[in-house]
């Protein structure tokens, strides 16, 4: 895992890591035992498991292209620069919220045992649990004794820069589960990726907002 981790944040391409592999075996006197073919098929499920689909817009009119250098059919920009394109990356929410709920979703069934049985002074202060606005979204006493829990979420999106790609910049889109516990909830492991977007122009806002109203 180590390995993989090193290889996605430094961005290592295939060349490289057949080259690491030819020097770990100088350097060991026998083939590494997680080589380059292993890392590039683990990362491959990952991205199989998370990508649902990947949609190519115009980044002027936001209608939606066949290929990522098709001209816009509706205002007639040409694709030949990248800037007029918007890659939109479609992911899995769903298979991310069950890995969460598997891990940590005693946690949510726990405290809203505790929300319905008035015991709110249980969470801390900065605990959105104990807020007004939480325990209003929280099922009726009713339904929570068949079983059945609402899942209280928020959405956020956020433009960061691409690393060491000066104008490129990536607009991820995230539903954020909000009835985890704090620590679980500690930076953005809670966070599941709904989309991300990216142009090498940068992205107009009106087409993210487009995006999180669909
Ligand atoms: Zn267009």
């Amino acid at each position: 895992m180590a390995y993989v981790n090193f290889v996605s944040q430094e961005g290592l391409s295939n060349k490289c890591l057949e080259r690491l592999d030819n020097l770990m075996t100088i350097l060991c006197g026998c083939s590494p035992a997680f080589t380059s073919k292993d890392v590039i098929r683990f990362m491959n499920e990952v991205e199989h498991s998370i990508i649902s689909k990947i949609e190519y817009y115009c980044n002027r009119c936001g209608y939606q292209k066949k290929h990522k250098r098709q001209n816009c059919l509706k205002c007639d920009i040409s694709a030949r620069n990248l800037l007029e394109t918007v890659t939109y990356v479609k992911c899995d929410v769903t298979w991310q919220l069950k890995d969460l709920l598997r891990a940590h979703g005693h946690e949510i069934i726990q405290a809203h045992d505790i929300i319905i049985s008035q015991r709110t002074s249980h969470f801390t202060p900065n605990d959105i649990r104990r807020s007004e606005g939480y325990r209003r979204l929280v099922e009726s006493r009713e339904r929570n004794e068949k079983n059945e829990i609402n899942l209280i979420c928020t959405y956020s999106s956020d433009g960061a820069a691409f690393k060491r790609i000066s104008r490129r910049e990536a607009t991820p889109v995230f539903i954020n589960c909000e009835g985890f516990d704090v620590e679980t909830k500690k930076n953005g492991r809670s966070l599941c990726m709904i989309s991300i977007t990216f142009s090498d122009g940068g992205i107009k806002k009106s087409l993210i907002h487009e995006t999180i109203d669909k």
